[in-house]
């Protein structure tokens, strides 16, 4: 009999209980116990949903992320943490946000741990911190909690646990301690977890190794090899996981280790999937992710089927069946969702109906795929209604496709002759100031957006209500002296969600949500079939709040990019064409607003660094398209149109070059918290066009002074040339409130023009 299991369920629950629990409970609304209380909950309905599997996880369920999770099993807490009141719990949230409830007392307050992207997803995990007094030791009370809870309801429980040697790579080095001296310290810690584990009736314990994906140092596999060989003896069965990628160079060295099983992301290494089988000792298991854990689309059952069944047959037994990467990174319940159209919702599968599709997969491998004929044939039903669907496919885009050529991704003119034609149109002063598109999303707004959403108020009175928001933004711009002012935004719930729902091609959901990191999650639109612009989108607002000012108004868009990686994507093509799609699209948008007179565009590409493939021998790949269809969008406008883009990170070193091939007028980027990577950028490499390092920390209530600002700027003057240089915060402004953003901005003109002074000098090209 095939062997079927999961990898992870989502946590946040249908209705996103515990995203709501927790901002309750840090508001001191409900207790710790009521907290927890919903935490059990949710994990008793999601073993129920995961029930038809044979093997089901526990402790892939966080109440804030399992990175975290695995530094306190490991009882790797920073000392900082040592000697504040509260309980473990309290300890737990400051580590994650700085603060154990919200109004913890200041001096219980300690800096959070770092953030950051898990491998290629969206979702962000608290980086693990070493330093030369790191030492490990096992608390295990919480994952053994939870493997109780599994077995009182019956659940064939396998516990799931992060690796010692991906452990040590996710985290950061707080002095010179050596990574790989801290492993002889982590070894044993986790043989006596495999031991508790075993006093606690389990069999499996599935333990992750995501870095096996990753281009390896021979240091690193050589930790691989270390971390695993005394594991042969553990009385546990160790099922060793991947995903997200192929195995490459690692593939032997991912066979070779002393475990009982090896998972592999069937679907991004389908291709390696007979060497893994030539490669792996005959006692060992083989699980297949066969369903896709990153994305919402249906599987092809029948030809995974005609794939698999060979594979069963050699292996037997051997082989096990499951989701190809853990399904955090998807939305759980198709049944969730009430207003899709039947065609879209027919092609879809989220974590339950993917899990469905295991259970079918493996019926029909065991019992022969009569036994399951019915789900087999609705599943191909879906699926052809899918490959010819007229929504899917438009003759229209697909001819203007094949009829891009790479001149119309590059502007007519070098920067240069831009610039000057640019200045001549717009006079800017030195050091000009400006936002990069937000401005505080209030209440009053949200409802507003709300009831026009669900028919409560009308077209008429929303538009209305609109203006209004643009005018109070475009006066207080003008009484605080921006140079190059915004609309602000108001009429967007979200930049990908917003352009989704009016370019053709997209579907939205209502309860799609995705844990983005802690109570944070993202409600990706679904990007099904040929995109195109019907309408002009946005010219509208912008044309309106152009009226109410003399100073020039950028247009804001979303980049074609920025789109594509914060979307669930089509699968039928590739993601460069899909890209290209979108880079029309969006260039309509870009000339319907420079024909209505808008001179400044700016095109957020805040993700275009997430596209970024995990190993940097393909990235150039990805660069190349990515390059391509930002210029697409961008570059068909007249020299004295001014583009600015905008992206909402620091690290620049690897990419720069890249950046600068957009060949954006101008360029904002986040900065204040990191002067000091920019600098390392900058020195290294003379970008050619403007830039406006982030001088304002938008994720912070904290307002810059105009010393802070100016020293931020005098040592950007040092690396870019002042005159192609502008004032700006680090992103958009929407989640502040404008008490905070007036003082900001107000010190941030008052820099700009101290600068101009300062420097006295005139603005040449
Ligand atoms: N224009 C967007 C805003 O200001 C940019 C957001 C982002 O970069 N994440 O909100
Ligand atoms: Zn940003």
């Amino acid at each position: 009999m095939i062997t079927t299991h999961n990898l992870g369920f989502p946590r946040i629950g249908r209705q996103r209980e515990l995203k709501f629990a927790l901002e309750r409970y840090w508001k001191k609304a409900i207790t710790e116990e009521d907290l927890l209380e919903t935490a059990i909950k949710l994990r008793q309905l999601h073993w129920q949903d995961q029930a038809i599997l044979d093997w089901v996880p526990a402790g892939d369920f966080s109440l804030y992320d399992q990175v975290l999770d695995t530094s306190f099993l490991l009882g790797n807490i920073p000392a900082r943490l040592g000697t504040l009141s509260g309980n473990e719990l309290d300890n737990y949230f400051r580590l994650a946000r700085g603060r154990a409830v919200s109004d913890d007392a200041a001096c219980s307050c300690v800096s959070a741990g770092e953030l950051t992207k898990w491998f290629d997803t969206n979702y962000h995990y608290i980086v693990p911190e070493f330093d030369k007094n790191t030492q490990f030791s096992l608390h295990a009370a919480q994952l053994l909690q939870q493997i109780r809870e599994a077995q009182q309801q019956h659940i064939p429980v396998k516990p799931v646990i992060l690796g010692p040697v991906s452990y040590l790579w996710l985290g950061k080095c707080k002095d010179a301690v050596d990574k790989h001296e801290l492993l002889e310290d982590l070894i044993p810690v986790y043989g006596q977890l495999f031991k508790e584990l075993e006093n606690a009736g389990i069999k499996w314990v599935q333990i992750d190794e995501p870095v096996l994906v990753m281009e390896l140092s021979e240091e690193w596999k050589y930790a691989l090899r270390k971390a695993y060989y005394p594991f042969q003896a553990v009385p546990v069965k160790l099922m060793l996981t991947t995903y997200f990628g192929q195995l490459q160079e690692n593939l032997q060295l991912a066979c070779e280790l002393p475990v009982d099983g090896l998972h592999l992301d069937a679907v991004m290494a389908r291709d390696e999937v007979s060497k893994v089988i030539d490669w792996l000792p005959n006692h060992k298991v083989l699980s297949l992710g066969v369903i896709n854990g990153r994305n919402i689309w249906k599987t092809d059952l029948n030809a995974t089927l005609d794939w698999l069944e060979p594979l069963y047959a050699l292996l037997q037994n051997r082989l096990w069946l499951a989701p190809s990467c853990s399904l955090l990174h998807v939305p759980i319940d198709l049944d969730s969702e009430q207003t899709l159209t039947d065609d879209v919702r027919s092609w879809l599968a989220f974590a339950v109906q993917k899990l469905q599709e295991v259970k079918v997969l493996a019926t029909a491998l065991d019992h022969g795929r009569e036994s399951a004929q019915d789900a087999l044939d609705e599943n191909q039903a879906a699926l052809e209604d899918r490959w010819h669907s007229g929504r899917v496919h438009r003759a229209g885009v697909k001819n203007r496709l094949s009829q891009i050529d790479t001149a119309m991704s590059r502007r007519k003119s070098s920067y240069h002759l831009r610039t000057a034609a640019q200045r001549e149109k717009i006079p800017l002063p030195l050091f000009p100031t400006t936002t990069i598109g937000s401005f505080p999303q209030t209440q009053a707004i949200r409802e507003t957006r709300l009831a026009y959403r669900t028919g409560k108020l009308p077209e008429e009175a929303y538009q209305i209500a609109m203006q209004k928001e643009i005018e109070y933004c475009v006066h207080e711009q003008e009484a605080l002296g921006l140079d190059v002012l915004v609309h602000g935004e108001p009429e967007r719930n979200d930049m990908v969600e917003y352009f989704g729902e009016q370019l053709t091609g997209f579907a939205l959901t209502q309860n799609g949500w995705v844990q983005s990191y802690g109570s944070r999650c993202v409600k990706p639109p679904i990007l099904y079939g040929d995109v195109a612009h019907e309408h002009a989108i946005t010219v509208q607002w912008i044309q309106y709040a152009q009226s109410l000012t003399k100073k020039p108004m950028k247009g804001m868009l979303t980049g074609p990019v920025t789109m594509l990686n914060w979307s669930f994507v089509r699968d039928d093509q590739p993601r460069s064409e899909t890209c290209k799609q979108l880079a029309l699209a969006i260039r309509d948008e870009v000339l319907a607003l420079e024909k209505a007179g808008i001179s400044i565009i700016q095109i957020d590409e805040a993700a275009f660094r997430e596209g970024l493939p995990l190993r940097k021998s393909q990235w150039q790949a990805y660069l190349d398209w990515a390059i391509l269809a930002f210029g697409i969008a961008a570059n068909g406008v007249q020299d004295s149109t001014q583009i600015h883009t905008h992206m909402c990170y620091s690290e620049f070193n690897d990419i720069i070059d890249a950046i600068a091939r957009m060949d954006a007028d101008v360029i904002t980027i986040e900065t204040s918290r990191s002067a000091m990577e920019l600098l390392d950028a900058f020195d290294q490499y003379r970008y050619p066009n403007e830039l406006g390092p982030g001088v304002y920390d938008i994720h912070s209530p904290n307002i810059p002074s105009i010393d802070a600002i100016v020293d931020l700027m005098k040592k950007a003057a040092q690396r870019i040339p002042m005159q192609r240089l502008w004032v700006n915060p680090d992103c958009g402004l929407k989640t502040r409130n404008w008490e905070e953003v007036k003082p900001a901005l107000k010190n941030m003109i008052a820099a700009s023009r101290y600068l101009a002074t300062h420097f006295k000098a005139t603005r040449v090209s």
